[in-house]
């Protein structure tokens, strides 16, 4: 059997890339990509030319299927998605879930990811954080969202869309008032930025500066202070204890 390759690409800086990845995405028989034409100007400006095939969120039940046939014919494909590492807030779960199933080799070729490229850089404890992805969409969601991850004592970080981000903001300067938070902005582009603060602070500024808003946007915040959070758990037991009594 072929070898699934998943291979991590850059998320805004082109010299990202890694040789190893370029390599591989020059040897393969396939490449099956997120946006067919968006990575063939990835491919075209290494001077590679593959056939591609798309793989996004709304055709990979199917893709796995027709994947697992190139692979069973020997053929070895490469996975890639828009920006940064397949898998990552990106597709490719189903797939590689059903090689391990087959025990199938699918092999990674590291390399960018936002969210450990904000991290690296924030001056935040990464010694452990929680990957929250993106929140959801629907403001009533996002905010129960964060009120679950409001005792958590980890870095939290989330991935986040300009269109979003203003409410994000907002939510997150009511749910955890005070919060050192950082906005790490199109890392690795022209207009990299990192920006901290509270989020309210952070959310002036943005209001303040419209270029502030734009772009691609990692967000960091500190975990609960762990005093504060033993607290807080002895209020709630303190809160439990009177419900119960009361009954
Ligand atoms: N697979 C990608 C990775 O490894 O980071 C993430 C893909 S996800 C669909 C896209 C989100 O990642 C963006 O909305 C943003 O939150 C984050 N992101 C991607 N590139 C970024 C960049 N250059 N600067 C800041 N955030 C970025």
């Amino acid at each position: 059997t072929g070898t699934l390759y998943v291979v991590a690409t850059p998320i805004g800086n082109l010299d990202d890339l890694s040789a190893r990845a370029a390599q591989v995405l020059g040897q393969v028989a396939r490449v099956a990509a997120e946006d067919t034409r968006h990575s063939s100007r990835l491919l075209g400006h290494l001077g590679i030319s593959v056939p591609m095939l798309s793989l996004h969120e709304h055709n990979e039940a199917a893709r796995v299927a027709q994947l697992t046939q190139y692979l069973a014919a020997g053929e070895d494909v490469a996975l890639i998605s828009d920006a940064g590492t397949p898998l990552i807030s990106d597709p490719g779960f189903l797939l590689v879930r059903e090689l391990r199933a087959l025990d199938y080799p699918v092999v990674p070729i590291p390399g960018p990811a936002a969210l450990i490229a904000a991290l690296s850089a924030a001056g935040l404890p990464t010694d452990r954080f929680r990957f929250g992805g993106f929140l959801p969409a629907r403001p009533g969601a996002r905010r129960q969202t964060l009120e679950t991850l409001r005792e958590r004592d980890e870095t939290l970080v989330f991935y986040e869309s300009p269109h979003r981000i203003a409410h994000t903001l907002a939510t997150l300067g009511e749910v955890m008032p005070g919060r050192h938070t950082v906005l790490a902005r199109e890392l690795t582009k022209t207009f990299e930025t990192f920006l901290s603060g509270t989020p309210a602070e952070l959310g002036e500024q943005l209001k303040n500066d419209a270029n502030q808003a734009r772009g691609e946007f990692v967000i960091m915040v500190e975990g609960a202070p762990p005093a504060v959070d033993s607290e807080r758990r002895e209020m709630t037991a303190g809160a439990l204890l009177e419900a119960l009594l009361a009954e």
